[in-house]
């Protein structure tokens, strides 16, 4: 394992197109100042993309993204690594009523089609954040019904609320 630190700070620009399927395009969005699209019909179930990019431990990306209040992390299930997104994956926005869900299958996360989802739409899933600043509500602004107010994870929003949090990035999770 190679301990330094990886020399780089990405800007979201600089994550906009890396690879990824064709019909997967970053646009304007309601939801968020950007977001991806789909150009064809998906089935449910189908794995869309994957959330592509370099792993790190939970240390290294701590001292890369200290003081940045919006990083692109996905947190393992180990609870020792995340994934720093790069790619189309990374512009894929939070809803509280999503149509696509974050699977993490053999330490890889995809993005998973929760329903059948028609061409045009916007792609969505639940970040369920975890370990935010408490200072940082992480607000929702996915209009659906449902919409819990906040991108945390129920768990996290009680947690939240009990104010038992340590300080810690934020982070996304298929599990949580
Ligand atoms: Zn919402």
């Amino acid at each position: 394992m190679v301990q330094a630190k990886p020399a780089y700070k990405h800007s979201r620009d600089s994550r906009k197109r890396i690879g990824g399927p064709a019909h997967l395009v970053v646009r304007r969005s309601r939801i968020d100042s950007e977001g991806c699209y789909t150009t064809v019909p998906i089935k449910k179930g189908t794995l869309v993309v994957e959330y592509a990019g370099l792993r790190l431990t939970i240390k290294q990306a701590d001292a890369l993204y200290d003081d940045h209040p919006r990083t692109y992390l996905f947190g393992l299930t180990d609870g020792k690594h995340v994934i720093d997104g790069e790619g189309v994956a990374a512009f894929i926005n939070h809803s509280c009523d999503p149509n696509c869900e974050a699977d993490e299958i053999k330490g890889r996360v995809w993005i998973v089609a929760a329903r059948d989802i028609g061409a045009e739409e916007e792609l969505t899933y639940d970040y369920n954040l975890y370990d935010g600043e408490l200072d940082d509500p992480s607000l929702c602004f996915c209009n659906a019904q449902n919409c819990r107010g906040s991108m945390y994870s129920e768990k996290e929003l009680a947690k939240r609320a009990r104010g038992l949090r340590r300080r810690k990035k934020t982070r996304k999770s298929a599990n949580r």
